[in-house]
């Protein structure tokens, strides 16, 4: 049987599909996924233009069920949609019942956020002239989400979308068919007109492209990686289509000499390895101050080593397989090109032969490395992480922002002074003090500066920047 896209309403079959493949068991083929075509696409753009018109004159309490129900079915499923996730994506299925729980409370969120859909007015320069300024939906947007966080990704846009009366197409990562499916499939059973939602599953550089590319398009919500973005901006723009890039990162987390250590060690493991180090804001860049430099080594090594990897259904597994084998080859690749640059591998990077046969990494640390070295300046996005030795917090401070880069930074200090020079001095769009990198909350705005983002924030209220146009009517009350 073949999953299928869902296009105007219907569940369609498409020219051609793909095979999943679980990375914890390449023997495990979770299922056959179509591949939407041009025509496919077409379909889709036409009937979402239809059917947005309709949603933004629908009563706001028809939203707010709608988003209701959503977010209430996935926090009640997260276990079950939670394992599949896990079993396609690879992350450990504690973490992937928490993205499912997560993704069902964006909705939740969202549907409060319909019924705090408020303008202003005032009166005009001019007398007897009143003006009012309000929020309309942007029209048909298109949401372009990676592998990483299959669910939440989407969740954080679709929502959004939904509430503030747009219409969607969404094109998820060809890695993670399955969460998609079953995302639609909730979204379908819902009180919503024919097209309004459409997902259209296929490659970035085919289905996506064309889709980045339509005309029909008022607005593209992107998260991947800083490639792709710049392909998707170039191609946006050509229509002057409104944009939002949410890209790569090289997240540095700095270590104080006033650090509780194991506070340190603690966060450092959480954002450097869980979710196989395949997060934007995972914390590659371990910044330590010379004086609990080798304390924090030492310790950092044995935490690491304990690690248990295995299969991401396993209840005792604490990190999953790398998603697939390019991305092992990646991860060798910069454990290779770290060590010819001159850094050394503490523990970890090899290849684990286990019970089925799975992409399993043993996670890595390598020491002594500098922060001029590729291995610190691109994003690896595996289970790698590289010591940097700052001489003093000023030098951490100044290595935490060396980067082109900007999603996340964090601090690990007991000193109240030096955690609030840093949360100011900082250049990413999140900071985090006596906290992991990764880990954020859905009711404030996320996003990076720099390289890592473009366009306005998401998350929380500050979504409704990017999913509406605002419209200022002026109105002479006597005529
Ligand atoms: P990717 O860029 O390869 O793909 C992301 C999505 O874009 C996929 O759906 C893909 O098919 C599509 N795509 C690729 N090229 C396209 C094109 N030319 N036109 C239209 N669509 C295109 O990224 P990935 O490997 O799936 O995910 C990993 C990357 O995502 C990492 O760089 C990670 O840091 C980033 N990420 C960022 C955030 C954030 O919020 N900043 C969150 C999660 C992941």
């Amino acid at each position: 049987m073949i999953d299928k896209n869902f296009i105007a309403g219907e569940w369609r079959e498409g020219a051609e599909s793909i095979a999943n493949v679980n990375p914890s068991d390449l023997d495990d083929v979770i299922g056959q996924y179509a591949q939407a075509d041009k025509s496919d696409l077409d379909l889709a753009l036409d009937a979402a233009a239809g059917a947005q018109q309709d949603w933004a004159q629908t009563g706001l309490e028809q939203r707010y069920d709608v988003l209701m129900a959503v977010g209430q079915e996935l926090m009640r499923r997260a276990e079950e949609l939670g394992t599949e996730l896990a079993r396609e994506e690879g992350k450990t299925k504690a973490e992937g019942r928490g993205e499912v729980y997560r993704s069902g409370q964006f909705f939740t969120y969202y549907a409060a956020e319909v019924l705090r859909q408020i303008g202003d007015s005032a009166d005009s320069v001019r007398a007897g002239v009143e003006v009012e300024v309000r929020r309309e939906p942007m029209g048909v947007v298109a949401l372009i989400t990676p592998w990483n966080f299959p669910m939440a990704t989407a969740a954080w846009k679709i929502a959004p979308a939904l509430a503030f009366g747009n219409g969607v197409i969404w094109k998820p990562a060809n890695l993670t068919p399955a969460t998609a499916v079953h995302l639609t499939e909730i979204i379908s059973r819902q009180d919503i007109p024919d097209g309004l939602f459409n997902l259209v599953m296929g490659s970035g550089s085919t289905i996506g492209d064309a889709l980045v590319g339509s005309s029909q398009i008022d607005a593209v919500s992107f998260t991947g990686s800083l490639a792709s973005g710049h392909k998707i901006a170039s191609r946006a723009i050509s229509n002057l289509t409104k944009i939002q890039l949410e890209m790569g990162s090289k997240n540095g987390l700095y270590v104080d000499d006033e650090a509780d250590l194991d506070v340190a060690v603690g966060c450092a493991i959480n954002g450097a390895f869980f979710g196989t180090g395949q997060k934007c804001t995972a914390s590659s860049r371990l910044i330590v101050h010379h004086a609990v430099h080798d304390l924090f080594v030492e310790n950092m090594v044995r935490a690491t080593k304990a690690l248990r990897v295995g299969h991401a259904l396993h209840e005792d597994t604490q990190i999953g397989p790398v998603v697939d084998e390019n991305q092992f080859e990646q991860n060798e690749y910069y454990l290779n090109l770290g060590q010819s640059e001159g850094a050394e591998l503490a523990c970890g990077g090899e290849r684990l032969e286990l019970e089925c046969r799975g992409h399993y990494m043993s996670p890595a640390l390598l020491v002594n490395s500098d922060n001029a070295m590729r291995i610190n300046r691109e994003e690896i996005f595996g289970p790698i992480a590289c010591v940097i030795k700052a001489d003093s917090y000023e030098h951490g401070l100044a290595l935490v922002n060396d980067t082109e880069f900007g999603l996340t930074s964090g601090i690990i200090t007991r000193s109240l002074s030096k955690a609030t020079h840093f949360k100011r001095n900082a250049k990413t769009g999140c900071v985090m003090v006596n906290l992991p990198t990764a880990g954020t909350d859905y009711h404030v705005p996320f996003g990076g500066r720099k390289n890592s983002s473009y366009g306005s924030r998401e998350q929380g209220s500050y979504a409704k920047e990017f999913y509406t146009q605002v419209k200022t009517t002026y109105i002479r009350a006597e005529t």
